[in-house]
């Protein structure tokens, strides 16, 4: 949802119920999924690794990463002491390996900079690479208890229908949108932090973009959307996103044929992995760019870190 959009309402939002903590707490205590990165006693870090694999990815597909992962790492000094290919390794088939690089140096920057514990505070969150204004804040409310708006997608679709009675939230998470959430939270830490994983969790497994279940939500009777009747989106029409035939894919095949090997390799291995030799050197350029991959000094190529490996291994 834009700036536009919301930011005028939040005096109005305020006196509507549709999202009534209450309600939503006791939703949640029954219908939650039991996740190992939620509850007592998990680490900072442990809710931090699992707020960067979740970014565009679903939890079924981050559940067994995390869970190795996790048992590699289970403190930043550990990642920092290994390699960024040890982590794009490790982070196998999640998508978006960036991520992966990033979480690496966040790593890093934890121990060099915050005595290896991950910081507290939203600010100090933000400061870290690969950390965004949604992952800071996710970190500092589940992490910390901080009290703080916790806005993803799921959450501003929920958002959007149930207060503002649109079948969809804007394109992206705005500072304003935060700011019109901030003021619906409870006003408790522990109470806010709940709301906040509550709406969420209502977002991914009811309140879903394709098909909302409204019959089973607890909000029902006070949503907005529903009430109206379930109005169509009156914006322009969200492509799904395609991955078949994509650069991504075609990113994917090259790391994939890195992953698999601990020596560098040729040009011509790489090109087993994608006939379309375009397509296929404008993928491996921008892996190059991203500093996923290496050249060495005879041509051949290395995931990040491993290009310095000596001249004829392999
Ligand atoms: S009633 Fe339907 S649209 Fe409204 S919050 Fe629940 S699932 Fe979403």
């Amino acid at each position: 949802m834009t700036a536009s959009r919301m930011a005028p309402k939040t005096a109005e939002l305020r006196s509507r119920t549709a999202l009534r903590p209450d309600v939503l707490a006791h939703w949640y205590a029954a219908a939650a999924r039991d996740l190992p990165w939620r509850g007592g006693g998990v680490s900072a870090w442990a809710v931090l690794v699992s707020e960067v694999m979740l970014q565009q990815t679903p939890v079924a597909r981050v559940l067994p990463v995390w869970s190795t992962w996790m048992a590699r790492w289970p403190d930043p000094m550990g990642l920092a002491d290994d390699t960024p290919a040890d982590a794009v390794r490790a982070w196998g088939k999640l998508g978006y390996p960036r991520r992966a690089l990033r979480l690496h140096a966040a790593a890093h920057r934890i121990v060099t900079q915050f005595d290896g514990s991950v910081p507290a505070s939203v600010a100090d969150l933000e400061s870290l690479p690969g950390i965004g204004a949604y992952t800071a804040r996710a970190v500092a409310a589940f992490a910390f208890g901080a009290r703080t708006p916790v806005v993803d997608t799921n959450v501003a679709r929920v958002f959007a229908r149930a207060l503002l009675g649109r079948a969809h939230s804007g394109p992206s998470v705005t500072a304003a949108d935060r700011a019109s959430v901030e003021a619906l939270l409870p006003a408790g830490p522990a109470e806010a932090a709940r709301f906040s994983v509550a709406v969420m969790e209502l977002g991914a497994l009811v309140c879903t973009a394709g098909s909302p279940s409204c019959a089973r939500c607890p909000v029902r009777m006070d949503c907005a959307w529903h009430r109206a009747g379930a109005p169509a989106h009156a914006g322009p029409r969200r492509k799904p996103q395609r991955f078949e035939g994509t650069d991504r894919q075609v990113r994917g095949r090259l790391l994939d044929v890195l992953r698999g090997t601990a020596a560098p390799v040729s040009a011509d291995d790489l090109g087993r992995a994608w006939t379309d030799s375009e397509q296929r050197s404008r993928a491996l350029v921008s892996l190059l760019r991203d500093g996923l991959v290496e050249q060495i000094t005879d041509g051949r190529f290395g995931l990040a870190g491993e290009g310095a490996a000596p001249e004829g291994s392999g």
